[in-house]
């Protein structure tokens, strides 16, 4: 072993060193500190974060015992169990990463700065915090209102209501429609339906852009459902959170 760490140009003082630290502990002290250490363990329970995931850590602990009725499970009821949550794997595979970096400081939701009638509504932010949740999501690309494919939110400044949406033409172009829609009251589309609420109109619309996603439509609408569900934000048929705002 001596002659492999020489090889690679370890310093001869450093292995001999090594080689005396390794010797000097006492094998069946290691044995030892090994068990108890096996013993101690805490097993993690990974799992992706949503509304119905907070009951875990109770039942994992509540309903250890199931495990010693098994002698195939009985040996894990001796672990003690905790549960962590990883980021939504779906939501993270699907937003598009940018090839290449903006500069720093430039990541983030923004207005195209050339005063167009989405400007003041666009929302300056490089993080984007779901109210359902909490889930904190860190933005990877540049948007504004010029941008096309991606995914945005929309969020209304009197209730403060969270919706998703995607587009593939620009927001610029994106949002005539919607207005549109608001001008004519419109029963059918979710915008015309909220913003046409008591005590609301078009001005309250704020937009925050959140990734983008390649030109495939069938590829955007999967990414608009996995913010939906990782941001736990309302969906185009959910009436009760759209009318949310006449509760008030
Ligand atoms: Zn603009
Ligand atoms: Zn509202």
């Amino acid at each position: 072993m001596r002659e492999k760490f020489l090889e690679k140009n370890y310093p001869d003082n450093t292995i001999k060193q090594a080689i005396s630290k390794a010797k000097a502990i006492n094998r069946s002290e290691l044995l030892k500190q090994e068990q108890t250490k096996v013993q101690n363990q805490t097993i993690p329970f990974v799992t992706n974060y949503n509304g119905k995931t907070k009951n875990i850590s109770k039942i994992l602990t509540n309903r250890k015992y199931i495990l010693n009725r098994l002698p195939e499970t009985m040996n894990l009821a001796k672990y003690k169990y905790t549960v962590a949550y990883s980021r939504n794997v779906i939501l993270r595979n699907m937003l598009v990463k940018s090839d290449i970096k903006p500069k720093y400081g430039k990541i983030g939701s923004k207005p195209c700065g050339l005063n167009c009638y989405l400007c003041r509504r666009m929302i300056r932010t490089e993080t984007l915090k779901s109210h359902a949740n909490n889930y904190q999501l860190k933005m990877r690309d540049d948007i504004s209102c010029t941008t096309n494919n991606f995914v945005y939110m929309i969020v209304c400044r009197i209730c403060h209501l969270q919706y998703v949406l995607q587009t593939g033409n620009t927001l610029k172009e994106r949002f005539r429609g919607h207005f549109q829609d608001v001008n004519t009251e419109n029963k059918y589309k979710p915008i015309s339906i909220h913003f046409t609420l008591p005590r609301h109109n078009k001005h309250d619309v704020t937009i925050t852009g959140i990734g983008k996603t390649p030109t495939d439509v069938n590829i955007r609408l999967r990414t608009e459902e996995a913010c939906i569900s990782t941001l736990s934000t309302a969906e185009p048929w959910d009436l009760t959170k759209l009318l949310q705002g006449k509760e008030q």
